[in-house]
């Protein structure tokens, strides 16, 4: 059993420090909204009025913050968590930042002789309520084996992706990827529906020729097709347009750093902004379908 601080109770947050409880460790969560801390307080964790109150007596602390500003903001500095850890602790922030701040504050974190890995996760909040998100991990082998063993209280396939960093990478690689694919599946469908067929048959196949692809196979963007897909239920997220954006947006500013060439990422992107800009930020990512209907 470890003794966790949880910081970050938002949409994701809540629900995987709710599931480390329920795996048998002992929590003490910390966030900025007090609603966020009473929910998972009532399924047993310990409230800290801040956090470097949650981290006193914590061997292990996770975050799960909005983006890398927060992550700095709350790792760094003469008041920051990594200057105030005890000897031994170890570190996990699993939101999605750039990885450039990750590499830092892990950085950071192993100048004071702290392990600490990046660990991102795939799968959104449903994946995040039923313990089965998808870790990608970074930093070091140790600090990995350990971590490993806490990161399965709220999720499986877990990944150890390379040093510090390496597991934003992995996240913004498999996103950027996922746009596109999602794109890509949503002018089919419609190419085909403009001709007169039927959505149904051309998904069917699609998924037995070589256009076959997770969006395709998991999340039609077309509506009806799938009756669990977003596309079927109003395009009720699932996964927003905003958080897509978000992490295309992480890519881009990667590929600019490493003079990648991303002209497949960049045009996902730039359809995902104007998308996103027209009142549809909210929804899920799969509505992007509607930009190809006219
Ligand atoms: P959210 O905005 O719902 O939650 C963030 C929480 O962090 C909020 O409750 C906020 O009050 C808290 N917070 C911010 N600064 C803080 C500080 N200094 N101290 C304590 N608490 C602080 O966001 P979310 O949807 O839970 O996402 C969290 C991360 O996970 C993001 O990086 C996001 O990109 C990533 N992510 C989200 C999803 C998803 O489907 N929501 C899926 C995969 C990854």
């Amino acid at each position: 059993m470890a003794k966790v601080a949880f910081i970050g109770l938002g949409n994701m947050g809540g629900p995987m420090a709710a599931n480390l409880v329920k795996a048998g460790h002992q929590v003490t969560v910390f966030d900025l909204v007090e609603a966020a801390m009473d929910a998972v307080v009532a399924q047993g964790a310990g409230k800290a009025a801040s956090a470097l109150e949650a981290l006193a007596g914590a061997d292990t602390v996770i975050t799960m913050l909005p983006a890398g500003k927060h992550v700095a903001g709350l790792y760094l500095g003469e008041e920051g968590l990594i200057a105030k850890a005890a000897d031994g602790t170890l570190f996990m922030d699993c939101s999605t930042i750039d990885a450039e701040t990750a590499r830092r504050v892990g950085e950071a974190a192993a100048a004071r002789g702290l392990q600490m890995i990046d660990a991102p996760v795939s799968g959104g909040v449903k994946a995040a309520q039923a313990g089965t998100l998808a870790f990608m991990c970074g930093g070091s082998a140790d600090g990995f084996a350990r971590g490993k063993l806490v990161l399965e209280g709220m999720g499986k396939n877990i990944f150890h992706a390379g040093d510090h960093g390496a597991g934003q990478i992995a996240k913004i690689c498999n996103n950027m990827l996922l746009a596109v694919h999602m794109v890509g599946t949503a002018e089919a469908l419609q190419l085909g529906a403009n001709n007169g067929l039927d959505p149904k048959v051309l998904s069917e196949i699609m998924l037995n020729s070589s256009g076959k692809n997770w969006s395709l196979e998991n999340y039609n963007p077309y509506p009806d097709v799938m009756p669990t897909a977003p596309a079927s239920n109003d395009y009720k997220p699932g996964f927003m347009v905003q958080l897509m954006l978000k992490d295309l947006g992480l890519a881009m500013e990667n590929s600019l750093a490493t003079q990648s060439s991303v002209p497949m990422g960049a045009l996902a992107r730039s359809l995902y902004a104007s998308f996103s800009s027209k009142g549809n930020a909210q929804r899920d990512f799969s509505s992007i379908l509607e930009m190809f209907q006219s």
